[in-house]
Parts: C-alpha cells; structure tokens; sequence
C-alpha cells in the first residue's frame, strides 16, 4: 500500500476502485488478471476493509470477517477465490457446528448446511417455523437476483471476457418487497 500523491492522477486506468474491502480487491485482481490497469484507492491507513485484525496487549480481535461460507469446491466463492489467488487456497472446516450464540444462559448452535441450520433454529423455536422458512427463502431470492450483475454468471471464469455486465437500476429492498 502506498500513499498517494498526485503523480497518481498523471497517469490512465482502465478502472479506479474506491475501498480496498473484499469486494474491491476482489473486482481489481479480476480485471488485473484480465489484464486491465486499475488504481484501487483506500482513505483508510490499512488496506482490507473488515478483513482487518488488531491487537490489544497479547489478544487479537477481527473487526468483521471471521468465517467464510460456500467454500465447496464449485462454488461461487471458492471459484472466485482460486481465480484471483496464485495457487489454489486450503481451507480449514470450522467442524459441525461454527458458531454458538450464549443469550442469557441459553446457548444456540449454529450447524453447517443451509437444512441442517434450518431445522436447528425450527427445533429451538418451534412457534417461528413459518417467519424462519420465509427468512431463508428471502436470502435466497435475494442471492439469484441480478442487484449489479449475476454473481452466478461468473462460474466459468474462463468465459470471464464474453460476459455482458448488464447493470440493474434496483435494490435490496426491492427484491425484499
Ligand atoms: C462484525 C462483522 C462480522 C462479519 N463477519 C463475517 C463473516 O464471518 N463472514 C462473512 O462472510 N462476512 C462477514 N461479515 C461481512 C463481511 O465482512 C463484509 O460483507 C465484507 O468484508 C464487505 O466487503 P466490502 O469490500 O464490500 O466492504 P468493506 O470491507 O467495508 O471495505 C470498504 C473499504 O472502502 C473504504 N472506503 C469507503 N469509502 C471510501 C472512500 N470514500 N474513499 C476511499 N476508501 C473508502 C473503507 O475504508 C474500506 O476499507 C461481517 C461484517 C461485520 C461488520
């Protein structure tokens, strides 16, 4: 990470990306790889948007990102994450159950698989089963819909330059609505 200066402005891009979050870097190593030159510019003094982690005395606290799901060989973010990485990264399960939720004593554990997590959170509270099925019926829908572009168009990466970004002029509370 440098700092910038306005030798920066002297120069063309095919792409300058605002924020160095994920879903920046992401975007700029896809078009580098391409071949496209592209300025990703940070106002922060550490690139990595919630990536981030720091430290008070021996402890180290992550500010956002602490876990990562649909790493499945062909899926979406493990394709995207083998296409912008040198080698093919190794991930390490987080087991059965990956997380726990400790609300006044009670403890809520949350199981690996999209049914499994359904039926856990049915089983624990039974009269919200109809508000739950919906819950997870609405991410769905607002995971396949086209908010900038198709995500799921890109599974053959290969295909990367044929694509047609195609922007769509709504948003989430549209899709939820
Ligand atoms: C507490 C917490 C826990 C989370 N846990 C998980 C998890 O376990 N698993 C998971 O998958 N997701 C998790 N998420 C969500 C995940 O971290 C985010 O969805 C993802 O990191 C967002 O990436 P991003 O690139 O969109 O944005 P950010 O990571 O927010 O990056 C945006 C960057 O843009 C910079 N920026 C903003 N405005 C400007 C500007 N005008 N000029 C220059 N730079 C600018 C910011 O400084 C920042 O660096 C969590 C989020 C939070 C808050």
């Amino acid at each position: 990470m440098k700092k910038y200066t306005s030798e920066y402005s002297k120069h063309k891009y095919d792409a300058i990306i605002i924020g160095s979050g994920l879903g920046g870097l992401t975007t700029a190593a896809i078009l580098a790889k391409e071949g496209k030159k592209v300025l990703v510019l940070e106002r922060h003094f550490k690139g990595g948007g919630f990536t981030h982690v720091f430290k008070r005395k021996k402890y180290e606290w992550d500010i956002g990102l602490h876990y990562l799901g649909d790493l499945n060989q062909n899926e979406f973010v493990s394709k995207i994450f083998n296409y912008i990485s040198t080698d093919p990264l190794h991930w390490e399960s987080m087991g059965e159950i990956y997380d726990v939720a400790i609300i006044e004593g009670d403890k809520y554990e949350f199981p690996s698989g999209k049914e499994n997590l359904i039926s856990k959170l049915i089983g624990y509270f039974p009269d919200e089963s109809t508000a739950i099925n919906k819950y997870f019926e609405l991410i769905k829908k607002s995971l396949n819909a086209p908010v900038i572009f198709d995500g799921r168009n890109l599974y053959d990466l290969d295909k990367l330059n044929e694509m047609k970004f195609t922007y769509y002029s709504i948003g989430r509370a549209d899709i939820i609505n």
